[in-house]
């Protein structure tokens, strides 16, 4: 932590690049363990989403089982950091890895989310776009 806080003093322009692990105090679950190897079931690729009804299906299965534990995750201290930094002009760009939004639900204004956010959902054949809180309440409705 030291080491930390003195990186953070000698250097006043911070790029920040988060990823998974700022987020599992919040308690979404990191994809790799410790040593960098990818724990539980494979993501769905982007090309398969794209191009298989049933690999939307299976998607949305899943994300209907998942998304409260992100829709209630909250900040964690890092985040909070973060947030401190960036209103004393100490981060010059942060960027995150992470859809979950907890930069952004943070305070932390201009926040590059590589990956986009699982806050927003767009519709593949009109493009009209909602919240996925609403996505929700349809995958709800249908599952009936
Ligand atoms: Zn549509």
């Amino acid at each position: 932590m030291q080491q930390l806080h003195e990186f953070v003093e000698r250097h006043p322009r911070l790029f920040v690049l988060s990823g998974a692990g700022i987020s599992t105090e919040s308690g979404i679950p990191c994809y790799r363990d410790r040593e960098g190897q990818r724990t539980g079931r494979a993501p769905i690729l982007l090309k398969d989403f794209l191009g298989s009804d049933y690999a939307r299906r299976r998607y949305w299965a899943r994300s209907l089982i998942g998304w409260p534990v992100v829709q209630n995750a909250r900040p964690n201290a890092a985040h909070h950091a973060l947030r401190a930094l960036a209103a004393r002009s100490r981060v010059h760009r942060l960027v995150t890895q992470n859809v979950d939004g907890l930069h952004t639900r943070a305070g932390n204004p201009d926040v590059i989310e590589l990956h986009g956010n699982i806050e927003r959902v767009r519709c593949m054949e009109c493009g009209e776009r909602h919240t996925r809180a609403a996505v929700q309440r349809m995958l709800k409705a249908a599952r009936r």
